[in-house]
Order: C-alpha cells, then structure tokens, then sequence
C-alpha cells in the first residue's frame, strides 16, 4: 500500500513510545528512515510484516495515550507508517473507543461513573465537588494538570461511588476508586504514587468470601492471586491435568455432560461450542476469553481476575488443550486495571512454571496467552466486534453466519468463552461433568454468580447454586437498606428487563427468567427502592445505549436517539401527540429495533424500558391520558 501521509511529523518521544510497542523500524516502509530515490515505491521490505501487525494498533494507541494523555496527530502518523494503516482508518479506530482523546487534555483526568448503579446523592456531591475544584466537567483550563469528565459504568457497582483515575506520563497509571469521595478523587490525581489495592479488600466486595460452599469464588479473598503455590496447593492445575488424562475428547465429554451454559448472557450450551471448534479442519484455531463485561450493573468477572486469576487461565488452558488452540488471547475491558495488572503477573507466574509454554504444564501441546485490553466501548462485548477489536478494527459487530467458531479472528476457527464460564472449566473437570450437573436444576445446572446493587444492605458479588429464587438470593444481601419498600429490580443489566416486588418468587434459572419474561443476561440484579426516580433511570439507560450503539446499522443508530428523545418528552410531560400516539410510536421503535438491528445491542436497547412502562407505570404523563 502506498501511504501519502500529510501532516505533523512525529517527536522523538513519539516515535520512542510507539517503538516501545511495536520494536524498531527496520525500513522505511515500517516507518524507519525514508529513502526514496533507494526504495521507489516498492516494499522491497516489510510490507507484508508491517501490514501483519495491525492488531497491534489497540496496544499502540493505549501506549501513545498512556505517554501523552491524548493522541497527538505525529503519533497516529508515525503508527500509520508503522502499520501501513491508512490514516482515516487509523483515526476511525481511535476515535471509536471513549478511552482515548484526540484533543490535548489534562495529564491526570478522574472518570465519574453516572451510570444507573452509582446515580444519586453521593455522585451529584461528589460531582459538584470535582466541578468546584477543577472546573465543568470535561473542560479543564488549559494547561490544567487535571481534569474530570463523567463515565458510564466502571463495573464497580458494589461499591459506588466509583471513579477510573488516569495518570499519563513517562511513568503512567490507572487506578479504580471504591466509595470516592472529593478528597480521595483530587489525591488521586495528585502525582505521589497510590499503592495497590490488597487482596484481602476483595472480601467487601464478596460478602460470603471465606465460607466452605463456594467453588467459584472459593479462593477470592482468601488465597493471595499472586502466588501460584498458594494457588496450586488449593488444586489449581489439578483439573487441567484430569483433561491430559481424558485427552481432548474426553475433556470436550465432560465439559458436554455438565450442561454447563456460556454465562456471558447468551447461555449457548459450551460442549457444543467446544465441538464445534475442536472439529474445524482449518488450522490455526484460536482462543479468545470475553473479559470485556461492560453491561451496566456486571462486576462478577472483574472479581474472579482480581481474587482468582489462575481459575481464569487454567479454565482457558483446559479449552485450548480440548479444542487445538495454541494461542490464547484475553480481553479485558479498559477500565479494569487491577484485573488487567493481575492477570499479567498470573500469566508471567504460571509461564515461568511451564504451566504454559511451548509444552503447556507437561501436556505435550504449546499453549499460551496474551492479554488485549479494551478502550471503553460497550459494544466491544459482543463476540465479532471483539474479535475486529483485537484484529486492529473499529469494534463493530460482523453478521452471522459465519459464526466465530468456523471463522472468527483472521477468518479462522475461534472459540470465545466468557470469564465466568471459563473459571466453572477446572472444578468440572475435577469433578467430573455429570457429578456437576447434579447441581442447579435440570436446564440450569452448575453454581451462578449474581451481581447485586443498589439500595441492598450488603451489595456484593454472590454464588448460589442455579434454582434459588430472586427474593432468596436478595436475602442474602440483607433485603433492602432502610427497610424500605421495593420499587423495581433491574434483573439482567440495562438489557435485561425491570420486575417488580411481586417478581421475588421468580427462580433465577435461564429457564425460569424466561418463563416470567425476563432474561438472566449477565447476572445483575439492581434494587430501587420506592424513593427512586425510576423515570430518571430509564432517561439515563436510554442515553447509553445511544451512546454506545456503534451506529452501523439504521434501525439501532437512529432507534436509540428516537427512543431517547422519546423518554425525555414523556419525563417532562411533553408529548408529542397524544399520550396513546406517543405510547405506540414507542412501540413501532422497539419493534423495528429488535427486528432489524444486526447484534444484541439493537435488539435488546429497549428491552428495559419497554418492561419498566408495561409493569411499574414511571410516567405519569401516559397513564393520566389513558
Ligand atoms: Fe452497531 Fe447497534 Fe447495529 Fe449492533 S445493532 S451493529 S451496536 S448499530
């Protein structure tokens, strides 16, 4: 490819910082020194390396981020030339990703969650505090050191307040802040260095961390995530030598007889994915681990790679060995730099073990992983548009079929499993799948974690086996705070659909969420109590799928403003129309967008609100007209 690049040319630290990531330039068309009269316009060199390494340009563009605090044009340049990326698409990758500015911006900037499961007194304090320290949101001064701007949700719903923290410089950071105040957000900014989060802080996070039942989470909060030893004399790596001992037939058998459903939302049966893989011809087959849980309300995988990350690469080790994959990847959502900064040291432990490597833990078989982080994009969530995300692409949906597992990264076979479905890998094999199965219920078997937020006594991540019912499972969070009466509970995530209190016999099984016209999704299960501006929430909900939506396809990038504008008219008591006009129009939306959307986002953008007006009635303005 013949790039004309026009524009700044990169700085020295520019250059250097991406080097940093992709090595030195070894031509001048991988963007070493340019000799043209010597090189004319043929890749004698490197072309085809250069334009092999595209899926270097996420790292890339964190890297240059990172150093500067926003994308400065001679950076994109000099990765262009790099990559052979021709720059509007290098600029459409950037510019697709929240993470990442293209305008100067502050060094340190603090990112507030407004989303729907830290909304409320404390953010509008804390926010008004931010503005009166460091100006509006989103508007820093120039040549500010700080700066704020407001986020959707940074999957620390448990313990909101929460706020992102981004330092950027020669020595970058990021850093996660539970129940923030004004003063922990500015000392955060400030340039002194913030230790790390221990592990044992895990155990506010997981209310029943310590108890003998868990399996899931039996070692968050209690064994160190960053000793393998510990790790290992708690029996990880005992299932992945069982797989060994079964071979990869027998290890897909029992993953099969365990029924175990993918718990990433979409519930597809995971022997069968496992088959469906393992029996490609095409070579290589490649292995991705869906850490990109961005649903509003979802914290559960943040909490296995931050309490247990070696369940995370065993389970991955355990499907690589079953399904021919050599080569890992996990993708973990930007905003989760614990997990990431914990599922590297699990990753660098268990290499320097032979646990994985060229002879993964004595296997025979090469096996290893490498982590890919997000940049703050929701839709990044769904299989395809992660896998154009790791490809180097704006992470936008492909359609289906072809579906993932005949060709997924690079056209080739690829199994994508959520974070949560793969930890359940190491204890069904040690089991083995049918003593598993005995579990749960008959279509749901297995134990579940389940996010629960809001105005519960102690919100927290929980694990129950699969069959106990909503108002049980609500129970264990101590019912609701204040003793207040229930308003509404979000079951599923912003996709997913509001019940009300007379809901709390519902059993929490993919089978029973159905059967009461709900979905599971990911595992939320968000309270509001009777104090609750429920119409305010679902303005905000419609406001992120707006947002996110990546505007590919017509009926979700134009459904999600209309259904926005939409909620705003009814929550100001301005119709357009009748309220009868208005109630249908919001019908024709939703419809036309569950119909005609390519992917999950545009089908189920209206799932929540739509619930929410059928059963709790939030406006006003539709039931007086009635
Ligand atoms: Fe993108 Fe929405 Fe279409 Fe999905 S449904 S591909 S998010 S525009």
């Amino acid at each position: 490819m013949d790039l004309h690049i026009i524009g700044p040319e990169p700085t020295d630290e520019e250059r250097a910082t991406v080097d940093g990531v992709l090595g030195a330039a070894t031509s001048a068309w991988a963007g070493g020194e340019r000799d043209l009269d010597g090189e004319g316009r043929i890749a004698l060199l490197a072309g085809h390396e250069a334009r092999s390494m595209r899926d270097r340009l996420l790292p890339a563009l964190h890297a240059v981020q990172e150093r500067f605090g926003w994308i400065p044009q001679g950076a994109l340049t000099y990765i262009c030339r790099r990559l052979t990326v021709p720059p509007a698409e290098a600029w459409g990758v950037a510019t697709f990703y929240h993470m990442f500015s293209m305008a100067p911006r502050p060094a340190a900037v603090a990112h507030v969650c407004d989303d729907i499961g830290c909304r409320g007194k404390e953010v509008d304090a804390l926010c008004r505090g931010l503005e009166a320290a460091l100006g509006p949101a989103g508007h820093a001064a120039a040549g500010a050191a700080a700066g704020w701007q407001r986020s959707p949700c940074l999957g620390q719903c448990e313990r909101g307040p929460a706020v992102l923290v981004t330092r950027a410089g020669p020595e970058p950071r990021t850093l996660g802040l539970a129940r923030a105040s004004t003063s922990s957000v500015l000392k955060a900014l400030s340039p002194a260095p913030a230790p790390e989060e221990g592990f044992a802080a895990l155990r506010g996070s997981v209310p029943q961390a310590g108890s003998p039942d868990l399996r899931l989470l039996g070692r968050v909060g209690r064994v160190d995530p960053g000793d393998l030893e510990a790790a290992r004399r708690d029996g990880a790596w005992e299932g992945f030598r069982r797989a060994v001992a079964l071979g990869p037939e027998g290890t897909i058998r029992e993953v099969t007889a365990s029924k175990l459903m993918g718990r990433g939302g979409a519930a597809f049966p995971t022997g069968r994915k496992w088959e469906a893989v393992a029996k490609e011809a095409a070579r290589p087959h490649w292995l991705v681990c869906n850490a990109d849980e961005s649903e509003p309300g979802t914290f559960k995988d943040r909490i296995l790679m931050e309490g247990d990350p070696f369940a995370v690469l065993e389970g991955m080790a355990i499907a690589g060995y079953a399904t021919g994959c050599e080569h890992g990847f996990i993708y973990i959502r930007g905003e989760y730099p614990l997990a990431a900064r914990r599922m590297e040291r699990a990753i660098a432990a268990a290499r320097a073990a032979g646990l994985l490597g060229p002879d993964a833990a004595g296997s025979g078989v090469p096996f290893d992983v490498e982590i890919r982080r997000g940049a703050g994009a929701y839709i990044c969530g769904e299989e395809t548009a992660l896998i154009n995300s790791i490809e180097g692409m704006r992470g936008e949906p492909r359609n289906k079929p072809p579906f993932p597992v005949q060709s997924g990264l690079w056209g080739q076979p690829t199994l994508v499993n959520n974070v949560e479905t793969l930890a359940n890998i190491p204890a069904i094999l040690r089991a083995g799948g049918a003593k598993w199965a005995g579990t749960g219920t008959e279509g749901s078997t297995g134990p579940k974690l389940f996010c629960v937020s809001g105005a519960v006594v102690r919100p927290g991540l929980y694990e129950v086996p699969f069959g106990r019912t909503l108002g049980e499972v609500l129970a264990l969070a101590g019912g609701v705070a204040g003793g207040r009466g229930i308003r509404a509970i979000l079951v599923g995530g912003a996709a997913g659909t509001f019940v009300g209190p007379d809901r709390l016999d519902m059993p929490l099984t993919f089978e029973g969420t159905r059967a009461a016209g709900a979905s599971l999704g990911s595992g939320v299960l968000m309270v509001f109590d009777d104090t609750t501006d429920l119409a305010g929430v679902l303005a905000r909900i419609a406001q992120f799928f707006r947002d996110e939506s990546c505007g590919q396809c017509v009926p979700c990038r134009v459904g999600t403003v209309r259904q926005e504008e939409l909620i705003a008219r009814l929550r100001t008591g301005a119709p357009l129309g009748s309220a009868d006009e208005e109630r249908a129009l919001f019908a024709d939306i939703a419809q036309a967008m569950r119909d005609a959307s390519i992917c999950g986002l545009g089908q189920t953008a209206a799932s929540a609100i739509e619930s929410a007006i059928a059963v709790l009635k939030p406006y006003p303005v539709l039931e007086a007209k009635r």
